[in-house]
């Protein structure tokens, strides 16, 4: 894994959401210093397509496709064969972002507040996606917004396969997290998020975790990492090898 870091904002300028890293910490005696793994998110084809090109060029790059759940409505049966099409390319890491979102939906151009989509629509959308990883051994990367129930409904129809992956900004209950660390997949923390996570971090063991930016600014990682040490009582050496690890194991899952 590579430990330069590398800002892409060419695509980036276009995504909904903010861009995204991975903590990656290497340690040497008790010094540590974080790196991070850019998993470049799609919202829409034109983002994953840009994405497979990105993770073609650089290869610190770890190119994601997916039809986020606030673009649900875009999605069709020809939109499903061209993201297959993408995975098949053997560049591609997850899917991400897909899941549902009961709660709100932003504008293309990210300032006005909308509905949400039908629920109909967006399980449409993302049963396809969960599809496509399954059949393409990519993993999951999920935007859960008050849908933990609907997203465990799809799981279930997929139950034969091993699903895997991150449930990325997770704002969830306890009962919610126990749920998807069950399922396989990791709960992601970042600044933002961390004061609604408190209590799920309290249940959870650091193999259970991994740390993201979901921001500008991938030195927030570090920060995270240091402010879920002491909710832990551990050192911050521990939750930087432990939410390293479980990255690593993630992505060797798809090789
Ligand atoms: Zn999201």
């Amino acid at each position: 894994m590579s430990t330069v870091r590398l800002r892409v904002s060419g695509n980036r300028v276009a995504f909904l959401e903010k861009p995204r890293s991975y903590a990656v910490f290497s340690l040497s005696a008790r010094k540590y210093w974080a790196s991070y793994c850019d998993m470049a998110a799609a919202v829409d084809l034109t983002t994953s397509r840009t994405n497979v090109s990105l993770g073609e060029k650089y290869s610190q790059i770890r190119a994601c496709i997916g039809i986020h759940p606030w673009r649900a409505n875009m999605f069709t049966p020809e939109t499903e064969k061209a993201l297959v099409q993408l995975a098949k390319t053997g560049k591609v890491t997850a899917i991400s972002e897909t899941g549902i979102d009961v709660m709100r939906r932003r504008s293309d151009d990210f300032r006005t507040e909308l509905e949400p989509l039908p629920l109909e629509v967006q399980l449409e959308a993302f049963r396809a996606q969960v599809r496509a990883a399954v059949k393409n051994n990519l993993f999951l990367v999920l935007h859960d917004r008050g849908a933990s129930e609907e997203i465990m409904k799809v799981f279930e129809e997929f139950k034969e396969y091993p699903l895997r992956g991150i449930i990325h900004g997770f704002l969830g209950s306890v009962a919610e997290a126990r749920q998807y660390r069950d399922k396989g997949f990791l709960i992601s923390v970042n600044k933002r998020n961390l004061p609604a996570v408190n209590p799920v971090l309290e249940t959870l063991t650091l193999n259970e975790i991994v740390l993201e930016t979901d921001s500008n600014e991938p030195a927030q990682v570090a920060d995270t990492c240091d402010m879920v040490a002491s909710l832990k009582g551990v050192t911050k050496a521990e939750v930087a090898e432990a939410t390293t690890e479980n990255l690593k194991k993630l992505l060797e899952s798809c090789v």
